[in-house]
């Protein structure tokens, strides 16, 4: 039987994940397709009974159904529910199951650098959902501590083990960068027209020169805050490696296997070509 696994988006023209997962697919020699399903918010329920009733081995939910699918699954998984919204749905005995794999992707993406960075300051930009995901990170690093930069301070107080810093408060989150191990940029703002402004306004001359600095923005794959923190020769992950090890994670769900390295290689190439 054909394995069957789609991402579900609308739009859906703009995802990089059917490239992806199709050089995955290709390089493991599996008959399985993944394709993109141009899926409006009202057509969610069909689909996802559609993988209920084992029409589809697996899905990818991308924009804007991240969140409204956490209803229509008959489990969540810890990561989803912690982030508020499902990346990945898998069904098991008939029942849809809820997760987000983006935990994952960011764990493996640092994890180089893990012991370096274990019980070490982190300091998160943004306070969404990849912001969450950077906040269950650190806590698998036993981080010491977690500061969360934020327009809206009361944004960040989704965790009592975070402490929260305004943007605007430039030297309570200079403060932070120079204790800080980790920076993770999880906001949107390094992708937009504001993106020159906004690294401008971050205090980067605190960092000291052992931080890892990650930018989970990925289009553009180098960003100017990754410019910025490279002529300052600090040590930089683009967005793309958190990508491609979120979606060797939904593989590896839907397959029931680990997935080894000449596969996510090719997931890699696949995605910086796409980007090019
Ligand atoms: P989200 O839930 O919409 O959150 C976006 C965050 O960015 C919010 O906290 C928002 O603050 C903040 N923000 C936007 N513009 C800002 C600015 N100019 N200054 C300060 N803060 C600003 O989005 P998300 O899902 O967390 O995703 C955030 C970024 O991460 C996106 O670019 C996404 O593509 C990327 N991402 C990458 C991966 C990967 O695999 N590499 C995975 C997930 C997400 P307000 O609440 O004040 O608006």
């Amino acid at each position: 039987m054909t394995l069957r696994l789609a991402v579900v988006g609308h739009p859906i023209a703009h995802s990089l994940s059917p490239a992806m997962q199709t050089a995955a697919l290709r390089t493991l020699r599996l008959d399985a397709t993944y394709e993109a399903r141009d899926v409006e918010p009202r057509e969610l329920p069909t689909i996802v009974g559609e993988l209920r009733d084992g029409r589809w081995q697996g899905l990818n939910v991308t924009l804007p159904h991240k969140v409204a699918v956490l209803s229509l699954c008959d489990h969540v998984e810890d990561d989803a529910r912690v982030i508020g919204a499902v990346n990945t749905l898998c069904v098991a005995g008939g029942s849809v199951i809820g997760t987000n794999t983006d935990v994952l992707g960011l764990h493996a993406s640092i994890a180089p650098y893990e012991p370096v960075l274990r019980g070490g300051h982190v300091v998160i930009l943004g306070a969404g959902g990849a912001a969450r995901a950077a906040a269950a990170v650190a806590r698998r690093l036993d981080a010491s501590s977690i500061t969360i930069a934020a327009r809206d301070v009361d944004k960040a107080a989704f965790d009592p083990f975070v402490s929260a810093v305004s943007f605007a408060d430039r030297a309570a989150l200079a403060a932070a960068f120079a204790r800080a191990s980790l920076l993770v940029q999880a906001t949107s703002a390094t992708m937009g027209p504001g993106a020159d402004a906004f690294v401008d306004a971050l205090p980067l001359d605190a960092l000291a020169p052992r931080t890892i600095v990650t930018d989970l923005v990925y289009r553009p794959r180098h960003t100017r805050l990754l410019d910025a923190c490279e002529a300052r020769d600090l040590v930089t992950i683009d967005g793309t490696e958190m990508l491609v090890q979120q979606g060797a994670a939904s593989l590896s769900r839907w397959l029931g296997r680990s997935i080894d390295a000449s596969t996510t290689d090719a997931m890699r190439r696949a995605l910086h070509d796409a980007l090019r």
